[in-house]
Order: C-alpha cells, then sequence, then structure tokens
C-alpha cells in the first residue's frame, strides 16, 4: 500500500501560512500539483512561492478571500484553467478570534462564520463541477468544536457547523463518488510563537506530550486525499495527541 498523490489536483485554501502551508507543501511533496489562496501578499507567500519553485516546480498562488463569492470564483477559474479539473479540495482557511460571547459585536461574529462555514460553503459549491467521481474534498475543523472551549463560541459554532456540513454532503454526494470528511486538529504550533505557559499546560492536557505541527495534520490530510482512504466518507478525524 502507498499513499500516492502524483498527478492530482488539488486546491488548498489559506496556504500562505500555518497549517496550510503544511498541507501545500506535504501534498506537493507526495506528487500532487496543488493551487492556493490567501489573502495578504507579502514574505510568506514570497517564501512560499521560493519553497515551491525549489521543491516541486510549477504550482499557483492566488489572491482570493474565500468569505468572497467574486474572488471565490476567480480562484476556481484560475484551477479551471490550470488543471481542467480538480481532484481534492481541502478547505483550511480561517481566522481564530476570542471575545466573550456577551460582549460579540454582529461584525465578528460574521466575519468569524463567513471565513470559518461560509468559505467552505462557497468554495465547495462552486469546485464542484471541477470535481468528479474519486474526488475528496476536506474541511479543516477544529477539535474545540466538539468539546467547547470559552470565548470561542463563535468560531466553535462555525467549526461545528462543518462537522454538520460534511455529514450532509457525504450523503449528497457520495452517490457522485465525491467523499467529504473533516480533519480536527488539536494545539498546533505555526509560525505564530505558542507562549511558554500555554505550551506547557497544552503538554500536560496531550497524552502524547507535545504539541502537533502542520505536518502533522497535513498526514492525514494526505491520506484523506488518497486512495487509501476510498471508502471513508463523512467523517471527522481528530488529530489532537489524544488531548
Ligand atoms: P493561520 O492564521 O496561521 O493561517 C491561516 C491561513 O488562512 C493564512 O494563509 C491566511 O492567509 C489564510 N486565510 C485566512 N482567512 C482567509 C480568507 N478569508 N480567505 C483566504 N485565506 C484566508 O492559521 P492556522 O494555520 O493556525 O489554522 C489553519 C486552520 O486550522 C484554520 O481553519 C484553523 O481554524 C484551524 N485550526 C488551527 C489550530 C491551531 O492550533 N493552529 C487548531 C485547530 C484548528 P492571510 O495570511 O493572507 O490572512
Amino acid at each position: 500500500m502507498e499513499l500516492r498523490l502524483t498527478g492530482r489536483k488539488v486546491l488548498v485554501t489559506g496556504g500562505s501560512r500555518g497549517i496550510g502551508r503544511g498541507i501545500v507543501l506535504g501534498l506537493a511533496r507526495a506528487g500532487a500539483d496543488v493551487a492556493t489562496c490567501y489573502r495578504t501578499e507579502g514574505e510568506a507567500v514570497t517564501s512560499l512561492a521560493r519553497e515551491l519553485k525549489e521543491t516541486v516546480g510549477d504550482h499557483h498562488l492566488v489572491k482570493a478571500d474565500v468569505s468572497d463569492p467574486a474572488e471565490v470564483d476567480a480562484l476556481v477559474e484560475v484551477c479551471r484553467v490550470s488543471f481542467g479539473s480538480l481532484d481534492v479540495v481541502v478547505h483550511n482557511a480561517g481566522v481564530i478570534s476570542h471575545v466573550p460571547f456577551a460582549e460579540l459585536p454582529v461584525e465578528e461574529w460574521r466575519r468569524v462564520v463567513d471565513t470559518n462555514l461560509g468559505g467552505p460553503y462557497l468554495v465547495t459549491q462552486r469546485t464542484l463541477p471541477l470535481l468528479s467521481a474519486g474526488g475528496s474534498v476536506v474541511f479543516v475543523g477544529s477539535r474545540v468544536a466538539t468539546v467547547g472551549i470559552p470565548l470561542r463560541a463563535h468560531y466553535t459554532a462555525a467549526k461545528a457547523g462543518l462537522v454538520g456540513l460534511t455529514r450532509s454532503l457525504a450523503k449528497e454526494l457520495g452517490p457522485k463518488g465525491l467523499r467529504v470528511n473533516v480533519v480536527a486538529p488539536g494545539p498546533i504550533e505555526t509560525e505564530e510563537p505558542t507562549p511558554a505557559e500555554v505550551r506547557e499546560r497544552y503538554r500536560k492536557m496531550i497524552p502524547l506530550g507535545r504539541l502537533g505541527t502542520p505536518d502533522d495534520v497535513a498526514g492525514v490530510v494526505a491520506f484523506l486525499a488518497s486512495d487509501l482512504s476510498r471508502f471513508v466518507n463523512g467523517e471527522t478525524i481528530n488529530v489532537d495527541g489524544g488531548i
């Protein structure tokens, strides 16, 4: 058994930094042709472009906000022109936010829900015409969506919404040969430094004794993107070290 992604055409949203960057590089190194999007131009995008060029050659980086229908349409058009079709769509773009629920402004509720749940709705709907039988849709959810956490009611509501979206789409799109699943990471260390006391608190909570890395998440995404997971549909896979 071999995890083969050679020639698979993949769109990963929010690939310029953090977990998304790990997913883009991981899938590209496994042989996939990868396109990704981001909102902000800058060093993160430049350095991803450099790394992709050095390791895999061809790649497509597109500035597009997943919560904006016109920008999503433009992103999907780049995928259509460059790839013709898609085999895998990984919905990673997300924003985190910490606000006491009693003080949560409606604008912040909308920003967080529009990005974390509205983005996956838009991108899934608009990429459907490019996906054919054998295709895989992967949402990056969050472990806290099922256990809850203070100050993140809006974030966890959106991430929990992805689980419902997944279960329904698995049933609606399964007959077309498409699979839909969620990867739910626990605490993952990215370029954003985790304060030492927070890291220590998590370390004590996580049986494997460490925070996760973007590569830990990318490995499970690669499994779901590959044929090895061909009978896995409508599932949520936690990537949390057993927290
Ligand atoms: P980062 O903030 O480090 O990176 C987020 C990425 O998504 C960036 O590339 C960002 O681009 C992009 N992005 C954000 N909003 C949009 C948007 N509206 N349209 C397009 N791209 C966008 O996040 P993480 O790597 O920490 O998290 C990635 C995913 O994993 C998120 O969905 C998050 O909720 C989830 N997650 C993370 C955990 C963690 O511990 N880190 C734990 C559980 C889940 P730009 O820089 O241009 O904004």
